[in-house]
């Protein structure tokens, strides 16, 4: 049994009152609360071990070492990577697909070639493309949706040619909360020998993922979404690939030999790693790993599901709602609007109920035009949201409606 009460007593925030009110969180999207064993694992660090790692001898350094690489396996093991060579730490979702595109681009991408991006990315999963497409005089192409929300898988097979060199796509969206085929779209591109990226920022705090079983050969996430610390994010790549694609940005720890002539590459995975990482909060990222496993990912997706389902039934009942994405496959997003209410205002007045929601076009500009809107209001669910706390949105967006 899954003990939603139980696990709210790990995040102290959720007891805050806003203007007097029991805060409603349900911005889990855009960042989750820290459990205190996130918390604790980031004091305790600072206070009793801190030390640069990886180049010191003493005794703090080595311990502080040991954290951050035993945090390495963590990950390896919650993505059920081959290694922790494919582990790579960053700062986030957008730093791992800046580092693939910046790499992969250089090494793989010549004038005339295409990389596919899907209709519902972040800006995240596409500016970096586009960057990368200016450098190189390659173009972007784009996986077109339904107007359910659905990728057109039909005209993802289309799409690819001896000329697509990579497919990026998200694996649940931020706004539709679409939980896209991605094993199927790696079975599609692996068919012409194309890899795949998926963003999975959305979908690593929802629900198993197991990136062997995906056959992806690049995943990125971001630490802060999952109930771990901001600053941090992974991006997994299969050893072969790494091996092959340049380093990102260089600097200490991500060389073997420096000379003013010439310098050789550290090995994987410190040759993408440039710079003194954040290894406080690689290994509270691990701790929040840990804590989501305990709770189980399937406990977890199951719960959140059906929190989502009530959310949709109750929510499609009130009069003048348009829900944004209705995708077979859904996940804990809900992306609305009600009559003509200006999303801002419906969020600001939500607000002052206590409710947190986002507004706007959620970093997804192109997704927006595709569904002919300026912005969305957004709830986001996460573990230790409650049917009690659908019941207050639900009261508040109709207190809001009366109000206009
Ligand atoms: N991709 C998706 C689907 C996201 O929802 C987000 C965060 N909103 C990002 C990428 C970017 O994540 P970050 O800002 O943590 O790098």
């Amino acid at each position: 049994m899954y003990d939603v009460m139980r696990v709210r007593e790990d995040f102290p925030i959720l007891s805050r009152e806003i203007y007097g009110k029991p805060l409603v969180y349900l911005d889990n999207g855009a960042t989750t609360q820290k459990p205190r064993q996130v918390v604790e694992a980031i004091v305790d660090e600072y206070y009793n071990v801190n030390a640069n790692v990886h180049r010191g001898v003493h005794f703090l350094s080595q311990q502080a070492t040991d954290l951050h690489e035993a945090s390495r396996e963590v990950v390896r093991r919650f993505l059920n990577a081959h290694s922790t060579n494919e582990i790579l730490f960053t700062r986030g979702t957008t730093e791992g697909i800046n580092l693939l595109a910046f790499s992969f681009g250089e090494s793989m991408v010549k004038e005339g070639d295409e990389i596919v991006v899907s209709a519902m990315e972040h800006h995240s999963n596409i500016v970096p493309w586009q960057m990368m497409c200016e450098r190189k005089g390659a173009h972007l192409r784009v996986i077109p949706m339904t107007d359910s929300g659905e990728l057109e898988m039909e005209a993802l097979e289309a799409l690819l040619n001896e000329r697509t060199r990579i497919v990026c796509c998200t694996q649940v969206s931020n706004v539709l909360g679409t939980v896209n085929p991605i094993a199927e779209v790696v079975k599609i591109a692996h068919r012409r020998g194309i890899p795949v990226l998926v963003d999975g920022a959305q979908s690593v705090p929802h629900m198993k993922v197991d990136v062997q079983e995906l056959d992806c050969d690049f995943f990125a996430f971001s630490g802060h979404k999952v109930y771990g610390p901001t600053g941090v994010g992974v991006l997994y790549g299969k050893e072969e690939w790494l091996e092959k694609l340049p380093p990102y940005q260089g600097g200490g720890e991500m060389i073997k030999n420096v000379s003013f002539e010439k310098t050789t590459y550290n090995e994987l995975p410190y040759k993408f790693e440039a710079g003194t990482p954040d290894y406080v909060a690689t290994h509270a990222l691990a701790k929040a790993l840990e804590y989501v496993e305990q709770l189980g990912m399937k406990n977890i997706e199951q719960y959140e599901r059906d929190l989502t389902r009530y959310a949709l039934e109750r929510m499609q009942q009130i009069e003048g709602m348009h829900i944004y994405g209705m995708a077979k496959e859904r996940d804990a997003v809900i992306s609305f609007q009600v009559g003509d209410i200006h999303h801002l205002d419906m969020g600001t007045l939500l607000d002052r109920l206590g409710i947190a929601v986002r507004t706007g076009h959620h970093c997804a500009e192109p997704l927006m035009r595709r569904l002919g809107i300026e912005g969305t209001v957004r709830a986001s669910f996460g573990l230790y949201n409650t049917k009690d706390e659908v019941d207050a949105l639900v009261a508040g967006i109709e207190k809001v409606r009366r109000m206009f």
